[in-house]
């Protein structure tokens, strides 16, 4: 079987079912390709929810994108009917032993510092301010510093993509589920994508393959990119009112090093509260990652992160998932031109933040590809900065 097309999105996760409905919005003859059928758990783009925040304490060159991200969630709303995104404020605080109020480099601050700088509404919070406001977070220490946004909050990353998707097979689309792509090749005649089941022949091609990037990219990114594991708990509620009416999404980091946590309040109708943490230390990949969450890891979290620290929440586990992050060395994303592949554009390699600016990055190549650039700035993702790292 041969197919033609415009455009081949190859993945069809957050990056990959928003560029594919743009692209579909925008009239072009488009394919999407999946070796799943998303929106499914085995990526990067599940576990209910996704933190969301103008102040994007990863830089300023973030900021021009989850803006746009939000209004195209608004915009999504609006054509589905889907509640996709709640806008239950952030709150992003620094309060442990070792915080050192002068670190410019604390998170909390960072993330100060780009809300004044570009006028995002937010409040500064003291220790005595957090306390009142948000008491469901004790002990909160006297020198705690506060960051609250109330335009923040959390996205829906399965109902997205099921949106999008739908949105897109509708304006003609056309979506292939349950097919991996095996090989991809490019010469004059366009790019030539293998899967398990037919050659795609496309003008362009969009890579948004997460965590199994490397395998399908080759190099440099097979020497640039890393997966890790991470790991999702909902813990029961003991006191269903600590979190009433409303509780923001939050991120709690602790001072010195990366001891932090984040999570989210109950969604409607359920009755537990999501906690995570990150982790960089452990590589592993799409093959060997263990998808199954022990006891011991739920207990270590529930001690660690939320006994004495969240008010109201049991130690019971409501549910827990496997996720993972596909990490570049600097931890910021990789939005580029293959270096080999010709008119195929890389994106995907998000270091586990890249949900709340999928709908825009799926805008912007979606213009890449029909008019050869976008509006917005993605030069600070580009490969070259790698080029010490790859030569
Ligand atoms: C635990 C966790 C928490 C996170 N929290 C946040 C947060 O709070 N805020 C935030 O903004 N971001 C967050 N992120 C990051 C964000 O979720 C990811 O950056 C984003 O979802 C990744 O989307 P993606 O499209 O790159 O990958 P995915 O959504 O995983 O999509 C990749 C797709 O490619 C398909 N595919 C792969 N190989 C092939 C192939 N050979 N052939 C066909 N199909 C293929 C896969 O099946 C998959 O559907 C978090 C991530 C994790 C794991």
């Amino acid at each position: 079987m041969e197919h033609r097309c415009e455009v081949a999105v190859l993945g069809m996760g957050a990056m990959g079912a928003a560029t594919l409905y743009q692209l579909a919005k925008a009239g072009v003859n488009v394919i999407g390709v999946d070796r799943h059928h998303p929106p499914h758990d085995q990526g990067s783009s599940h576990g209910d929810t996704r933190i969301t925040r103008l102040s994007v304490g990863e830089g300023d060159a973030y900021l021009p994108i989850v803006r746009n991200s939000h209004r195209i969630w608004r915009e999504l709303e609006a054509l589905s009917g889907e509640s996709l995104f709640e806008q239950c404020g952030v709150l992003v605080m620094t309060s442990g032993p070792d915080y050192d109020a002068d670190d410019a480099s604390d998170f909390t601050h960072r993330t100060l510092h780009l809300a004044q700088t570009h006028g995002i509404e937010h409040e500064r919070l003291s220790a005595e301010q957090i306390r009142q406001r948000f008491p469901q977070f004790s002990p909160v220490l006297d020198t705690a510093v506060g960051y609250f946004e109330p335009s923040g909050g959390y996205v829906r990353p399965e109902r997205c993509i099921a949106v999008q998707l739908q949105l897109a097979e509708t304006l003609g689309a056309t979506l292939l589920k349950g097919e991996t792509v095996t090989h991809i090749r490019s010469d004059e005649q366009g790019v030539t994508v293998t899967t398990d089941q037919r050659t795609i022949i496309a003008d362009r091609v969009v890579i948004s393959a997460g965590m199994w990037s490397q395998g399908l990219l080759g190099a440099p990114f097979d020497r640039l990119l890393r997966v890790c594991r991470q790991t999702l708990f909902w813990f029961e509620l003991e006191e269903t009112a600590k979190f009433a009416p409303v509780s923001p999404t939050f991120i709690r980091h602790q001072g010195a090093g990366d001891d932090a946590s984040y999570g989210f309040p109950p969604l409607p109708g359920e009755n537990s509260l999501k906690v995570a943490t990150e982790q960089y230390s452990e590589e592993s990949s799409p093959d060997t990652l263990d998808r199954t969450v022990s006891a011991a890891e739920a207990l270590e979290m529930f001690d660690t992160h939320v006994r004495g620290k969240i008010a109201g929440v049991s130690s019971r586990v409501a549910k827990l998932a496997v996720c993972a992050y596909t990490v570049t060395p600097d931890s910021h994303f990789i939005i580029d031109e293959h270096p080999s592949l010709k008119n195929t554009l890389v994106v995907s390699a998000c270091s586990g933040h890249g949900f709340k600016h999928s709908a825009a990055l799926g805008e912007a190549l979606a213009h890449w590809c029909v008019r050869g650039s976008s509006e917005l700035d993605l030069s600070a993702f580009s490969l070259k900065r790698f080029a010490g790292v790859t030569e």
